[in-house]
């Protein structure tokens, strides 16, 4: 069952001991009525919710557990330009003008974070600094060949080594190419998450937690049930990444097999000597390798390392979490064994088929937004402003997404693990390349 490893995922994780939570906002009950109804309470539905409250739309979130329980509140805080899918699926499906438009919209992900941070005053731990890096010289090739493309085609410049000269940028003898851009960079995902939902609440929407939307009946005017209420609107916006379909199994059935939950899972040292932090990162930039499964990591504020990796398509938890993940962080930091591992927790990514994110509409006025692929710590933000737009009647950059196509898992729902595994086992053998 998704939703209960995905509690349990949850559970000893350092950003939720790292921050104090308010008191539970009160379940719904009874009848409401708003502009616009968002369902989930993650990044995606809270920038929604903000971008609408500031045209002066009536705004209700319903959030099947807590703010940013989800996913949101779980990642590696690694705020990352472009998409997981990369450019190809923008320039195969869309065009070279539109492929850019959609590139510069990352751009202004990253900027809307920032605006957003300055504008309602949020603490975050936010860092400014990306490294992507490489174990081999076939991905050094691949890496070097990707930023050429992003400079040739997008204008997007980024500092490559290789060679000895890669320590210079991190402190690791595992990798052999590295480059570093000043653009992307990282954050305490659960501060900023509880802060978006107190920004969302200063400009009066309303949020309930412990709400989940049941079922929609569509029309001209929507209405959403929960166990104990019910909210009329004129617009909705789904927001419920990989959980939506068990929470609301009839709230959107044509769109929730075009993506699979994909457990990912982390690590927190013990707080490490800064001087040490200094030698492994020296930017203190956010890291991720160019591996289909991936190793992603960065230094928190107070100096842990949070270390990301490891993939599990079946839902499960893998075994000995701890154990497999801290042997993966002392592969590419050996001065880090022995280190005690104080936290571990994980959740699931939304990734669909192309890897590209998949926004669209269910007739006049349902929007959805999901697909981030592991990919949604800026893009999430940028989606609720896109889909604001829309609301307002300026749809052109919303369907620059809405025109991209997606496909199904094949094998539905239920088969559509099995399928995904035999392609993952190809790419696992790949990454040892
Ligand atoms: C361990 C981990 C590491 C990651 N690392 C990174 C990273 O470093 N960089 C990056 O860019 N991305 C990363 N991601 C992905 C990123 O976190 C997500 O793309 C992003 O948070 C998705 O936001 P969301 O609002 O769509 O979903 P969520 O944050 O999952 O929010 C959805 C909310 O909807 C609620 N909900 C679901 N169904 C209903 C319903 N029927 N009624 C009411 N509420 C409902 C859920 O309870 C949930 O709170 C990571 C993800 C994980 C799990």
């Amino acid at each position: 069952m998704l939703l209960e490893s995905d509690t349990q995922l949850n559970q000893k994780s350092y950003y939720e001991a790292s921050v104090v939570r308010r008191a539970p906002e009160s379940a719904l009950a009874g009848a409401l009525s708003a502009d616009v109804l968002v369902v989930g309470a993650g990044f995606a539905g809270l920038s929604a919710a903000i971008e609408m409250a500031q045209q002066g739309l009536s705004v209700v979130v319903l959030e099947a557990d807590r703010v940013c329980s989800g996913a949101s509140g779980r990642n590696g805080g690694q705020a990352i330009v472009g998409f997981s899918s990369g450019q190809a699926p923008f320039e195969q499906q869309l065009g070279v003008s539109d492929a850019r438009l959609a590139w510069d919209m990352t751009i202004e992900a990253i900027a809307l974070i920032d605006e957003r941070i300055a504008r309602f005053g949020i603490e975050c731990d936010r860092v400014a600094g990306y490294l992507y890096v490489a174990d081999s010289a076939r991905k050094a090739r691949l890496l070097e060949n990707d930023m050429k493309i992003l400079q040739r085609d997008y204008g997007f410049a980024s500092e490559f080594a290789s060679g000895t000269d890669t320590q210079r940028l991190i402190g690791s003898q595992r990798y052999c190419a590295a480059a570093f851009e000043p653009v992307s960079g990282h954050l305490h995902p659960l501060k900023y998450g509880l802060a978006l939902a107190d920004a969302a609440r200063s400009l009066g929407v309303r949020i309930f937690e412990h709400s989940a939307v049941q079922a929609i009946e569509r029309g001209a005017t929507l209405l959403a049930r929960t166990a104990a209420g019910r909210v009329t609107a004129k617009f909705a916006v789904l927001a419920g990444n990989c959980t939506l379909r068990e929470h609301g199994p009839h709230v959107a059935p044509e769109i929730t097999p075009r993506i699979m939950p994909v457990g990912t899972y982390m690590v927190a040292t013990a707080p490490l000597d800064p001087a040490l932090c200094r030698r492994l990162i020296p930017s203190n930039a956010s890291a991720c390798d160019n591996n289909f499964i991936l190793d992603y990591f960065r230094f928190s504020a107070d100096h842990r390392m949070l270390f990301g990796g490891g993939v599990s398509y079946s839902t499960m938890t893998p075994r000995r979490l701890a154990q497999t993940m801290g042997a993966r962080m002392c592969q590419v930091f050996p001065e880090l064994k022995g280190v005690p591992l104080d936290y571990v927790w994980g959740g699931f990514v939304d990734i669909s088929m192309n890897r590209a994110p998949d926004f669209g509409r269910l007739g006049d006025n349902l929007y959805y937004l999901q697909g981030f692929s592991g990919h949604g710590v800026a893009l999430t933000g940028l989606a609720g402003r896109l889909v604001a737009q829309a609301v307002a009647g300026q749809a052109a950059r919303f369907d620059v997404f809405a025109r991209l196509q997606h496909r199904q898992f094949p094998g539905g729902v239920l088969f559509r693990t099995p399928s995904l595994v035999l392609g993952t086992l190809y790419h696992r053998l790949r990454d040892l390349l």
